[in-house]
């Protein structure tokens, strides 16, 4: 273990643990005297507008072994926490098996800050743009405690945990693993329908609406995906919302809603309605609730309908 100390009175400590087990036991040792750090570009906006105090030991994550890679196992893709956004959004694999996360990362921040930030930073902050893309391809994260590397734990479960303040603060991600896919045959396309399954109309796309065009903060951000079967109905419908302070979720009761129903516009506004109902936003001083989830509803509503429209392009049937 080694420690750079600052002579400037004021300044921090930081450490650079080489495994997983001496971070984890730093942090144990430190307590809230301490923060993991990765890229620290969220840190350090948190620290700038002071919504986080400068804790005096910093845990320097970059030096870790084995946290810097990205790999396909049996099970799927596996993303070290320390892998930048940039080397994902370059990562061929991601790119044509997961296309959502990578256009999730496009809209995140600059180029030059996504080649300091890691996935593993925005996925510890809760509410990093990336996780709906993340969500949808049903995540899981592999943590290390104490003892080492723990079970992966989904996604969707630790973002529960988190909101009720039931995970602990001192485990390190290592791991952010994605599940292959059955359905991903002829995944082509990082958004918009995949034309690459004639037989099966699909859509997948990712929305980010910030309070400017570009290089924004976003407000709502909404991963969609679908097809339309043989019969004309949905299938494999997945759909995850967040943006701003919300917390990311699934939209399971609407999922569930469309999974084998009929596919035609007709249902169009009561996916509007439902995701008024299922999606509760907290609002801020830049966009109420009401703003969000009826943004949210819009987006969601528009993706399902690009498909449907592109099933009537293709000679089904979706009108009432
Ligand atoms: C100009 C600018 C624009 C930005 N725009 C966006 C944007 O559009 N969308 C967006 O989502 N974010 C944005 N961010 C925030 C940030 O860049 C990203 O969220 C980034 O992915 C965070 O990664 P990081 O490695 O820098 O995390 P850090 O700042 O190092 O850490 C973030 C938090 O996660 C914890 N942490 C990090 N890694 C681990 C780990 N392995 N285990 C346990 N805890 C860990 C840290 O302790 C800290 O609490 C922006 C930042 C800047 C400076």
């Amino acid at each position: 273990m080694d420690a750079t100390f600052n002579p400037v009175m004021s300044a921090p400590t930081v450490w650079h643990p080489a495994d997983a087990r001496e971070a984890y036991l730093l942090k144990r040792r430190f307590g809230q005297q301490a923060d993991y750090v990765a890229g620290g570009t969220l840190l350090r906006t948190e620290w700038e507008a002071g919504t986080r105090s400068v804790s005096p030991h910093w845990i320097d994550l970059q030096r870790v072994i084995g946290l810097r890679e990205v790999f396909m196992q049996a099970g799927g893709l596996c993303i070290g926490s320390q892998v930048t956004l940039g080397t994902c959004r370059r990562h061929p694999s991601l790119a044509n098996l997961y296309p959502l996360v990578g256009e999730a990362i496009r809209s995140t921040a600059a180029s030059s800050v996504r080649n300091v930030a890691t996935l593993g930073g925005n996925v510890c902050s809760g509410v990093g743009d990336v996780l709906p893309a993340l969500l949808l391809y049903d995540a899981e994260l592999e943590w290390q405690d104490e003892h080492g590397p723990v079970a992966p734990l989904p996604l969707t479960e630790w973002l529960e945990l988190r909101a009720a303040d039931a995970v602990d603060p001192d485990r390190i991600l290592l791991t952010i693993k994605l599940p292959a896919r059955a359905d991903v045959t002829g995944i082509q396309q990082a958004s918009g329908v995949d034309n690459s399954l004639p037989s099966l109309p699909r859509i997948a796309v990712y929305h980010k609406v910030g309070r400017r065009e570009a290089f924004s903060p976003s407000l709502v951000t909404t991963a969609v995906s679908a097809e339309i079967d043989a019969a004309g109905c949905f299938q494999q419908v997945k759909i995850a919302t967040g943006g701003g302070k919300a917390k990311p979720a699934r939209l399971g009761a609407l999922e569930a809603w469309l999974e084998g129903s009929n596919a035609d516009q007709c249902r169009l506004p009561d996916v509007y309605e439902r995701v008024m109902e299922e999606y509760r936003p907290a609002g801020d001083i830049f966009a109420g609730e009401s703003y969000r989830r009826k943004t949210a509803a819009s987006l969601i509503t528009a993706a399902l309908w690009q498909l449907l429209q592109q099933t009537a392009s293709e000679g089904g049937e979706t009108l009432c």
